[in-house]
């Protein structure tokens, strides 16, 4: 794969504070062009605020973001996802009212140029098309996961960031969604997973950081940290 290696997203020394009060410390992190890399962290851990302040949701910060060598630290979410970053955020936050297809259109507003068809979506979704005129809040729990996904890939992405995308589902569907997202990567996309199923996590992804207090206390290939000790009694319960 061309383009391998290549540094996309650089977190440098980000602090955050929600009222004063600072939940992140000097977070440093990186993913390189073609990878898989995974946050994990019990709840608590600052994932979801680390995820935020890559989209420049979260005002009181310190430090720097850069992709591709821009710096993307003070710009606002829109923008972001003009550089080639996209969300799959927590609970997915779809419009539930809305149809699967009207849910799709939105994902493309921020970046009309570049807009992924419908079909290209559908093929790697299936069951989105046989649904495409029903209400996302009909839908199952796997399938809005799946919705949601392909929101965030309309806009062509570079960097897919998912947060904690199997949160709420069966076990089955936990790996149906995480195997999708080693697919994706198998199809180029670079992607930055929180996830708190370690063990699925750790298995599709290279490299992971450990989150723990506000505090990346561990980085490393996924190798390494699936069989390391203290991962897999805080971690795996092993
Ligand atoms: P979870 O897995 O439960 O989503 P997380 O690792 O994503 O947890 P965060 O949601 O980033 O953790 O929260 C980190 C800390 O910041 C927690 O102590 C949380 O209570 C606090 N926090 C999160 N959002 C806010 C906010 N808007 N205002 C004040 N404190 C917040």
């Amino acid at each position: 794969m061309t383009g391998e290696n290549t540094r996309l997203l650089e977190v440098s020394n980000l602090s955050v504070f929600y009222s004063g009060l600072q939940v992140l410390w000097d977070v440093s992190l990186s993913v390189n062009s073609g990878e898989i890399v995974t946050i994990l962290g019990a709840n608590g851990a600052g994932k979801t605020t680390l995820v935020h302040s890559i989209f420049g949701l979260v005002r009181d910060r310190k430090g720097k973001v850069l992709f591709r060598n821009a710096d993307i630290s003070s710009i606002p979410a829109y923008k972001v996802v003009k550089h080639g970053l996209s969300l799959v955020p927590e609970r997915r936050e779809l419009f539930p009212k809305m149809t699967v297809i009207e849910n799709l259109e939105i994902g493309g507003f921020p970046r009309q140029e570049r807009v992924v068809g419908y079909d290209e979506i559908f093929t790697l979704f299936p069951v989105l098309e046989e649904r495409k005129r029903q209400l996302a809040g009909t839908l199952s729990g796997g399938e809005q996961q799946m919705l949601a996904i392909a929101r965030a890939l309309i806009s062509r992405p570079s960097l897919l960031v998912l947060d904690e995308p199997s949160l709420g589902l069966s076990p089955l569907l936990v790996s149906t969604v995480l195997d999708t997202v080693a697919t994706l990567n198998k199809s180029g996309l670079s992607i930055l997973l929180v996830e708190q199923n370690v063990q699925h996590a750790l298995e599709i992804s290279q490299r992971g950081y450990i989150l723990e207090n506000g505090r990346i206390i561990r980085g490393g290939s996924s190798d390494d940290l699936l069989h390391d000790d203290q991962v897999r009694a805080a971690y795996l319960g092993i």
